[in-house]
């Protein structure tokens, strides 16, 4: 049996580990080997031999969870990089989220640029890479600050916003309100989708008005939103 195909993506939140490439910055998974193209969708291989991944029967597949405080914090806190993504073609569904056959970012959150760049696989090549690429990329546009370069960068080449989270937020989506508001962003990030694909500007003001609600839930020091 194999998983069902479906023609409208699904929204899910998941990890990325920071990487780069000659032309800058690249979101890759912590866990497997796979770099998400800028401007393209990633699929799925399996490394296990299945045709169609993803398969009922194995792992493989692109990963993607219903609620962010399901992502592991020490992952989130290692990567430094979680967001909304689309899932479609095959998707199976599991209790907690789903495993597709393609998939693309719609919306970034940093936990702290700097950070990301500083922490990310501790010193690796990668990091290296990376480093370069973006402060490459800051000295060609004359700009200082490399966070905020990351945030441009990343912002450029997959045509996607990226926010920077407030400080110590991961263990903060495990909040009820907070996690409504995740959920909202989720939904519109999914849904406003192909509107704002054709430069519709309400359904982009729109995905930034509940990102903007997640963020200020997430400030610690501001009262909850009311419901
Ligand atoms: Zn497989």
């Amino acid at each position: 049996m194999t998983a069902p195909d479906l023609a409208a993506p699904v929204g899910g939140w998941r990890v990325w580990r920071l990487g780069a490439d000659d032309d800058g910055p690249v979101l890759e998974s912590p866990l497997a080997a796979a770099t998400w193209p800028a401007r393209a969708a990633l699929t799925a291989v399996c490394h296990r031999g299945c045709g169609d991944a993803p398969a009922w029967g194995c792992g493989c597949g692109l990963y993607a969870l219903d609620h962010p405080h399901r992502l592991a914090t020490d992952m989130l806190w290692r990567t430094g990089i979680l967001g909304c993504t689309a899932l479609w073609g095959r998707v199976v569904e599991h209790e907690e989220g789903w495993r597709g056959e393609h998939s693309y970012p719609l919306v970034l959150f940093l936990l702290s640029p700097d950070e990301v760049l500083r922490r990310v696989a501790g010193g690796s090549l990668a990091v290296a890479s990376a480093r370069r690429a973006v402060i490459g990329a800051a000295r060609a546009r004359r700009m200082t600050g490399l966070g905020e370069t990351l945030v441009g960068a990343l912002q450029r080449r997959y045509g996607v916003p990226v926010h920077v989270l407030p400080a110590s937020s991961p263990a903060a989506f495990a909040e009820r309100e907070v996690g409504a508001l995740a959920g909202r962003v989720r939904d519109e990030s999914v849904l406003g989708l192909p509107a704002r694909r054709l430069g519709d500007r309400v359904a982009t003001a729109r995905l930034d008005r509940v990102v903007d609600r997640l963020l200020e839930g997430l400030r610690p020091d501001l009262p909850p939103l009311p419901a």
